[in-house]
């Protein structure tokens, strides 16, 4: 059965003498020049001790296996309590019968600190790779072609049924076919190349152990990372088994597309509803004033239950005939009015013009010596023509006190407009006018001191500075 040896860090005092037997000879030292010898060790010791302080190098020990250096490490118990379960790790494997023999040595070391093991599985890893094991195993091979080993006969056909299932999709199965020659046989194998379950699967899949990965940087995207590598952000997602694009930064992403080792064609029966989308349609309707349209009919999809026979490779569907399909409902076309009709000339534009041509302002909006002034006066000759400054109702024509004779025209949405001191009036009350219509003329009536058109606009009732609009 297995041993491990493990030699002692030996005989320091036999070391000391060797070197110092070393050094006389180098230097020339006779054994009576003790003296010289002495300052020399001060000097080495201070030295070394420099070196550690400083901080490059540990003191330690070297592990060498079967005389291959594994490693440096600066505590031997833990490794040697690991290579000790490695050692009944590899005994106990099943049907092993071969003697399993694990030197290990232990020689203390001053060293590099990059030289030392991080941690102790590294040394374990080290053993592994540098002394060959094979044991009684069940080899996978793949078109002739070992692929990988597995404990037992049931562990590898339980792989294998387990990667069939992962490519078979959900539906009414008709076949099945695994398109290589996929055979278990037993053997002896490398102990590393026996796998697990999802190893094995893995390997299946075609990602080998030497897949190059990519570490994702801040700001990568999937289709950048594809653009740079050829791939596309789709293949990206399925070998790296990604549900949704979002990546984050320190993630590994493999970059090369993989060819599976085993094809597994599915043919399958389906049966899915297909949706077909509506047309819309537009009517023209000189009835209707532009700008307004009218839904006349509200579309709706479309139904087809279909019948179909897919084939999958590897959950890539590569055939699909359509077996039978059932229109559930037609789709109903969308249908709106359109207007056309041009608006009324008596109709609001919604902008306001400026209701005389000529004249200034003699008086602003606003504050002023005698109270607020609730609107703007224009002063212009007796008689001038005053135009709707945009369209609507006349609400009031006639007597307005303090305003003398006065218009008052609606334009809907809260707007109104006030003309004042006129002359003579064009348009009577409930008179559909046009902008820039002639509706009253210049003159001085009411509390006036002169020929003006005191002009107002009005929202919700309240005054506006016309000034703003004009
Ligand atoms: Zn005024």
């Amino acid at each position: 059965m297995a041993e491990i040896e493990n030699t002692s860090s030996s005989d320091k005092h036999l070391r000391f003498s060797k070197t110092k037997d070393f050094l006389n000879k180098m230097l020339n030292i006779r054994k009576s020049d003790t003296q010289y010898l002495k300052y020399y060790m001060i000097a080495l010791c201070s030295f070394i001790i420099i070196l550690i302080i400083a901080g490059n190098f540990k003191i330690g020990y070297a592990i060498s296996i079967n005389n291959v250096n594994v490693g440096f490490v600066t505590e031997k118990n833990e490794t040697y309590a690991m290579i000790e379960d490695l050692k009944k790790e590899l005994s106990e494997y099943q049907g092993n019968k071969e003697n399993i023999i694990l030197n290990a040595s232990y020689s203390p070391v001053i060293a590099l600190n990059h030289n030392f093991s991080k941690n102790p599985d590294e040394i374990i890893n080290n053993v592994k790779a540098s002394v060959d094991f094979y044991y009684d195993a069940y080899a996978v091979y793949v078109d002739n072609t070992f692929a990988f080993g597995m404990e037992s006969k049931n562990l590898a056909d339980e792989t294998i049924q387990a990667f069939t299932d992962m490519y078979t999709p959900e539906g009414e199965i008709i076949s099945i076919e695994v398109q290589n020659s996929v055979e278990i046989k037993p053997e002896k194998v490398l102990y590393t190349r026996i796998l697990n379950k999802d190893e094995g699967i893995k390997i299946l899949k075609g990602y080998g152990n030497n897949d190059e990965l990519y570490t994702v940087q801040e700001g990568d995207t999937l289709w950048g990372i594809g653009i740079h590598n050829d791939i596309t952000s789709d293949d990206l997602m399925l070998i790296n088994e990604l549900e949704t694009e979002t990546i984050v930064p320190g993630q590994k992403l493999r970059i090369t597309n993989v060819e599976p080792l085993v094809n597994i064609k599915v043919i399958r029966n389906i049966t899915y509803t297909e949706y077909q989308p509506y047309e819309t349609e537009y009517i023209y309707d000189s009835s209707l004033t532009k700008g307004t349209n009218k839904v006349v009919q509200n579309g709706s999809k479309g139904e087809k239950n279909i019948n179909a026979t897919v084939t999958t490779i590897n959950n890539h569907e590569t055939d699909r005939e359509i077996i039978s399909e059932t229109i559930v409902s037609e789709p109903v076309k969308n249908i709106i009015k359109v207007g056309t009709k041009p608006k009324p000339k008596t109709a609001a534009t919604g902008r306001f013009m400026r209701p005389i041509s000529g004249g200034y302002v003699s008086s602003a909006f606003g504050s002023r010596s005698r109270g607020y002034h609730t609107g703007i006066d224009y002063a212009l000759s007796y008689g001038s023509p005053i135009y709707a400054a945009d369209g609507g109702t006349v609400t009031s024509a006639g007597w307005g006190g303090g305003y003398g004779y006065m218009i008052k025209i609606n334009h809907g949405n809260g707007y109104e407009t006030l003309y004042a001191h006129c002359s003579k009036l064009a348009v009577k009350s409930g008179t559909k006018v046009a902008k820039g219509q002639v509706i009253a003329y210049v003159g001085s009536t009411g509390n006036s001191t002169g020929p003006h058109l005191h002009f107002e606009i009005r929202k919700n009732g309240s005054y506006l500075n016309p000034a703003k609009y004009v």
